[in-house]
């Protein structure tokens, strides 16, 4: 078992292990929720995670369609996952949060069109794409 929690440890998540559903994603919201240049997100089935704490919920329209609700922490504002309406099996967990170096990196690269000139997602195998879906075909 693996964690990921908020930077105050009032919310966390217990994961069964690494995956290599990882994708990361340059969209402008994943911008705005990370504050930083692009958000990295390992992808989980709903009921392989365990939640601890009781996060504050906010929920948005996504760039792919459908509606997206976050989940972050009260107290020291962590977002620690999120649901998409449209792949409601799956959970997104915000890869920082695991706090992990040796994490998988992401398999995929997502709404590059808005992905900062200067940031590289590199490796074998990775897919690139220019909008798309972080969890189309994924599973
Ligand atoms: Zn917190
Ligand atoms: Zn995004």
């Amino acid at each position: 078992m693996i964690d990921a929690r908020c930077s105050c440890g009032a919310v966390s998540i217990s994961l069964p292990g690494p995956t290599r559903l990882v994708a990361a994603c340059h969209c402008i919201d994943c911008q705005r929720r990370t504050g930083a240049p692009f958000g990295v997100g390992a992808f989980y089935p709903v009921e392989a995670v365990t939640i601890a704490g009781t996060p504050k919920e906010y929920v948005r329209a996504a760039e792919s369609g459908g509606r997206v609700r976050c989940y972050f922490c009260s107290e020291c504002g962590s977002t620690i996952y999120w649901k998409a309406d449209n792949l409601p099996a799956m959970i997104g967990v915000a890869v920082g949060a695991i706090a992990d170096p040796n994490f998988p990196a992401p398999f995929r690269s997502v709404f590059e069109r808005s992905k900062h000139a200067w940031v590289g997602i590199d490796g074998a195998g990775i897919e690139h794409l220019e909008q798309g879906s972080a969890r189309k075909s994924l599973g």
